[in-house]
């Protein structure tokens, strides 16, 4: 049996993990001829993380995964402290850690992990058909492969998607835009061992440890789509954002270097259905897009993964296989790109009240309620 995997990022990589796990011939393709990932860092949280370990890549989270042992909130103009907390009790209750990680490396590991030279770079997918025993990708170049069956790892621009819904879907603008990129741990600007935000006026400025010393850092600001963007005004652009805001942010934007700086527009896709049709189907961003409010884009595409295998694991037929996967994945992936949106709305104030009530909130949270919420998310994957 031979899958065709399109796309080498998070999703394709992982899908193909969990094929050769069942025995499943994959050949990658993979448009661009270099990877160049749009986001600087993920959290890999501790349902991608079982994900991880469960698909044999593990090592990789220990390689990577920075040391991210506390949570805190910090109102933004003042820098005080709203709340702070240990996440040992997080851990201890789901079983295993959240580990944030530098995205390129993540990507570089996965692709190594799998052996770079048998992945076809430089191919993008253009078309698909299906017959009732294959399927077959036409590439912009003109050449095509044919396969048992097709998973689509396109990500948030999916062409394959496309094809399986029979029409093509908008993606929406969520009304902010995302600054993203890599530091040097600072303890002026944050602890090193803790993921820390600083909120205020619908805005957020948040540090995250990765590996190597390093501060994944994110500025998210509500604003029209469309504006004008240029690497080189990225600082005076965020020193105008948060001219009020306290010392710590300032020192993280004197630290910033504008040309390795991603700016990024927040989308999401309206949640659809169904994630297959016949013997492809949708993996990973592809399939269910979502704004990065929850931090489980990533963790979707290798929980994805996980339960391509186990549906293969339990049936013979590409067919029912799919299927299966389409069953078990649909109401989940619908479930975060949602709350992933309700969430962005009150991090970035489109309702001022409900905003103003959650900065009330984070004064007296214990860390509990934020325990709570992210431990629902993480146990509602396919490994608990
Ligand atoms: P992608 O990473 O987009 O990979 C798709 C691959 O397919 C790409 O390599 C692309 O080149 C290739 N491709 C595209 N079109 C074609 C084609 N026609 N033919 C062949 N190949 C093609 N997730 C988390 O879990 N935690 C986080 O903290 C987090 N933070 C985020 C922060 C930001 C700012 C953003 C933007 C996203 C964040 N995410 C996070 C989401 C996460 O990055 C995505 O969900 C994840 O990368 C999806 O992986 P994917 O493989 O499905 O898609």
């Amino acid at each position: 049996m031979k899958a065709i995997i399109i796309g080498a990022g998070i999703g394709g990589m992982s899908a193909a993990a969990a094929l050769k796990q069942q025995g499943i011939e994959c050949e990658i393709f993979e448009a661009v001829k270099e990877m160049k990932p749009v986001g600087a860092a993920i959290s890999v949280w501790s349902n991608g993380v079982k994900c991880m370990n469960h698909l044999g890549m593990g090592s990789i989270m220990d390689n990577l995964g920075g040391p991210m042992h506390r949570m805190a909130y910090n109102e933004g103009i003042s820098g005080a402290t709203m709340t702070q907390f240990s996440l040992a009790p997080l851990v201890a209750e789901v079983g295993e850690r959240p580990c944030p990680v530098s995205r390129a490396d993540l990507q570089a590991q996965m692709i190594d992990w799998w052996g770079r030279e048998k992945v076809h770079f430089g191919k993008r997918l253009e078309a698909v058909t299906q017959t009732d025993t294959n399927v077959t990708a036409t590439f912009t170049d003109g050449s095509t492969v044919t396969g048992d069956f097709m998973i689509a790892a396109d990500g948030a621009h999916s062409i394959a998607r496309e094809y399986v819904l029979g029409h093509k879907v908008e993606r929406r603008y969520a009304g902010y835009v995302n600054w993203n990129g890599l530091v040097e741990i600072d303890e002026a600007i944050a602890p090193a061992d803790q993921w820390t935000m600083f909120v205020a006026d619908g805005k957020r400025v948040s540090v995250m440890p990765i590996a190597d010393n390093r501060f994944y850092f994110f500025f998210d600001v509500p604003l029209p789509l469309g504006l004008p963007q240029d690497r080189s005004t990225v600082k005076h652009d965020l020193t105008g954002y948060f001219q009020d805001w306290a010392q710590p942010v300032q020192t993280l934007i004197d630290a910033i270097t504008p040309e390795t700086t991603n700016r990024i527009e927040i989308h999401d896709v309206e949640p659809f259905k169904p994630l297959v049709k016949g013997r492809v189907a949708l993996l990973g961003d592809a399939g269910h897009s979502t704004t990065p409010d929850i931090g489980q884009g990533g963790c979707a595409a290798l929980e994805d993964a996980v339960v391509l295998g186990q549906c293969f694991a339990e049936e013979d037929s590409i067919e029912l296989a799919l299927a299966e996967y389409n069953d078990a994945r649909v109401d989940r992936v619908k479930d975060l790109v949602l709350k992933a949106r309700a969430r962005c709305d009150v991090t970035h104030g489109y309702h001022p009240e409900t905003t103003q009530a959650w900065y009330e909130e984070l004064r007296s949270e214990t860390g509990e309620g934020i325990m709570k919420g992210l431990s629902k998310t993480i146990l509602g994957g396919p490994l608990g």
